[in-house]
């Protein structure tokens, strides 16, 4: 589904992905670690077509598809879904709105009709149902004034109304409470965990990791994939640290 090869990176002109290389396939969950600074959220960035961040060599398919010659809504319409360590505020456009235009550009774009608004309700009600979000609160401006555990729910409502093909996850268990911690994990394997999908999960913590359980992590550090292996590492990087593999 997504194949990075010798993938390099700056930003700034500053240097930062430096010949990453990464094959997931569908079914995959993928567990990304590493020291800060390495960047693992400049990954993010360049997959999500951020401007910015320049790719100044390798090449990276979506689908078979050249991903890096895709405009960022593009890429969206094409099944890719980003979530950031830290989600957007958006003041004056609700939540629904915002999910309901989003919904229907990757629609458009798939040369899809439009969702009815009985079918988006119905949706987006679900969603929000599942993740503990109310439907007060998906009318409210997206992201204002929600605290750090409901911006993270809600962007798996995001998530579950949009179902892409391929999540990328920063951080997505930072700031979270144990109770919070579940909701969120539990929602990445409803959405996430299904034979034509997959999953890039950036994290520090073993805890998300035990409720999504990854097929394969790999530590990041200075800008390339240093190690890669199986669920073991992560438990093996919780006792030891990165020094010893990153260093
Ligand atoms: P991680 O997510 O692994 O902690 P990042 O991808 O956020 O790492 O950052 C990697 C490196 O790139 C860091 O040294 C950071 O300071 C640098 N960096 C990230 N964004 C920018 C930017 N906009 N301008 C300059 N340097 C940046
Ligand atoms: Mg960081
Ligand atoms: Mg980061």
């Amino acid at each position: 589904m997504l194949n990075i090869t010798n993938l390099h990176a700056a930003v700034d002109d500053k240097p930062i992905l430096k010949g990453l290389s990464l094959s997931v396939n569908a079914g995959e969950v993928h567990a990304i670690m590493g020291p800060n600074g390495a960047g693992k959220s400049t990954l993010g960035y360049v997959l999500g077509g951020r401007e910015g961040y320049e790719v100044t060599d390798g090449t990276v398919t979506f689908d078979g598809k050249d991903l890096l010659d895709m405009a960022a809504d593009e890429r969206a319409a094409a099944g890719l879904f980003l979530g950031f360590q830290y989600p957007v505020e958006i003041p004056g456009v609700s939540n629904v709105q915002f999910l309901r235009t989003a919904m229907n550009a990757q629609r458009r774009a798939r040369g899809e009709v439009e969702i009815s608004a009985g079918d988006f309700l119905r949706l987006s009600r679900a969603q929000a149902d599942a993740l503990g979000i109310s439907m007060d609160m998906m009318k409210r401006p997206v992201n204002v004034g929600f605290s750090g555990g409901e911006k993270k729910r809600n962007e798996m409502v995001q998530m579950g109304i949009l179902d892409p093909k391929l999540a990328v996850l920063d951080e997505t268990d930072s700031g979270l409470d144990i109770d919070a911690l579940r909701v969120v994990g539990e929602g990445i394997n409803r959405i996430m965990r299904k034979p034509d999908k997959a999953v890039l999960l950036i994290t520090h913590y073993q805890r998300l990791l035990d409720i999504v359980q990854p097929d394969f992590v790999h530590v990041l550090a200075g800008g390339r994939i240093v190690r890669s292996g199986g669920p073991e590492l992560a438990h093996e990087l919780e006792r030891e640290g990165y020094g010893a593999i990153a260093a």
